[in-house]
């Protein structure tokens, strides 16, 4: 799961993560009144688009109008670019090109820039371990960095028993060039940060660009937030600062039906019971020439309706030129997902090609419902087969 930037904010504010005032608002009006309210005197503000993905700076609104964050001198500024962006869509880097819409502006105190860095903390799951990752070279892509000058990045390993230590909170702070009364504002917010990392469950939090202002301030200018979905069920004040407008309408109808859904670039959708099988049908769909369009693992034990909804999610999604069941019934009846397959390819008027493989409990009934259902579909014995069967039915089809 991931949040807003504002609510980065809140998250620090509470873990104590320097960084600077201001507040999210809703509408010009709004963002007047926070810019009125932060008592600036020829002070400068900075006004940001809220959405669900970064390289905001850089990109342009649907509209025309370029830059999600933008500088400004005036509460009368703020309102103006607040309404510039608020309803609009931004397109950035991340956010393909369908752009996000945006809702929600912050608008802060903007600071005077000394030096931009970047910190991070993730899960690095080679080593199974916490992973600080440093870099004097922020405010731009950690990825072109890593690639161009692989050498201005520190990855420091934290033992997960000890946390960070202050030893290391200084080592991080010597490599970004942090010393005298900056190390001491590095050494807290490195440790503050960690300690917000663990407590909340996060699986990467990333700041970029972390500052160091003129007048001598170590601040969080922006920060990226995910969590550990699997560890939501005890984290509720993380759940409440969900926004599901911000995710992939597929993923958010799947998880109302309990199943696991990703949605991802190909075209041929995939319904899988089991997530090991689910892995490797997606990597046999590539093997024959094709390209997965999700990960769709309907679980060990799902019921007709469950398997009915996964089709129709599967169905809605424009880019689905084609559908491959593979299905093993071990827990699961064969003859149910015949059933939640017929009553979903029925009730959305299927017309594109289906390939369906089932194997194991009651196959034989399933079989037969399918067989009986008058569905144009095809059958397939093995893996294998069902997976060039339904790449060459797709690329004839198009
Ligand atoms: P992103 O483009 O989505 O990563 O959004 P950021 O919050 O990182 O903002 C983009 C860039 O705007 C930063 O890298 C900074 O260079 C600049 N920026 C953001 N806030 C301020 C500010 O308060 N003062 C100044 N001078 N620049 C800022
Ligand atoms: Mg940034």
């Amino acid at each position: 799961m991931n949040i807003h930037e504002f609510q980065a904010r809140e998250l620090f504010a509470e873990f104590g993560v320097a960084t600077q005032p201001g507040k999210v608002a809703s509408s010009p009006e709004e963002a007047e009144n926070v810019a009125l309210a932060l008592g600036l005197s020829g002070g400068k503000f900075v006004v940001k688009a809220q959405i669900h993905a970064g390289g905001r700076g850089k990109g342009t609104f649907k509209n025309g109008f370029k830059g999600g964050v933008h500088l400004c001198g005036t509460p009368t500024e703020a309102k103006d670019l607040a309404s510039k962006m608020i309803g609009q869509v931004l397109v950035t880097h991340q956010t393909g090109p369908d752009g996000k819409e945006v809702g929600k502006i912050f608008v802060g105190e903007a600071v005077d820039i000394a030096r931009e860095l970047y910190l991070a903390i993730l899960i690095d799951r080679a080593t199974s371990v916490p992973v600080v990752i440093a870099s004097t070279e922020g405010g731009v892509d950690i990825e072109t960095v890593a690639e161009k000058n692989p050498e201005k990045i520190l990855r420091l390993p934290v033992h997960p028993f000890l946390g960070l230590m202050p030893y290391q909170t200084r080592i991080i702070a010597a490599s970004l060039g942090l010393t005298g009364p900056l190390m001491s504002q590095a050494s807290k917010l490195f440790t503050n940060l960690y300690r917000l990392f663990i407590e909340r469950d996060c699986s990467m939090v990333e700041v970029n660009p972390l500052v160091v202002t003129k007048d001598g301030r170590l601040l969080a200018l922006d920060a990226k937030f995910n969590f550990d979905d699997n560890a939501l069920y005890r984290q509720p004040s993380i759940v409440a600062m969900r926004d599901v407008t911000e995710e992939d309408q597929r993923e958010v109808e799947a998880s109302k039906h309990g199943l696991n859904y990703i949605g991802l670039d190909g075209n041929i959708a995939c319904l899988v019971n089991g997530a090991g099988l689910a892995m490797a049908t997606m990597d046999i769909i590539q093997h024959a020439g094709g390209s997965p369009a999700n990960f769709l693992d309907v679980g060990g034990g799902a019921s007709r309706e469950q398997v009915a909804s996964a089709f129709r999610i599967i169905l809605a999604d424009k880019s689905v030129q084609g559908v491959l069941v593979n299905i093993f019934g071990g827990i699961m009846d064969c003859d149910v997902i015949a059933h939640g397959i017929v009553e979903a390819a029925k009730e959305t008027g299927l017309s594109i090609p289906l390939v369906v493989r089932l194997e194991g409990n009651n196959v034989e009934a399933g079989k037969k419902t399918l067989a009986e259902s008058g569905l144009k579909l095809e059958g397939a014995e093995n893996i294998l087969h069902a997976a060039q069967k339904i790449v060459s039915a797709v690329k004839a089809a198009v």
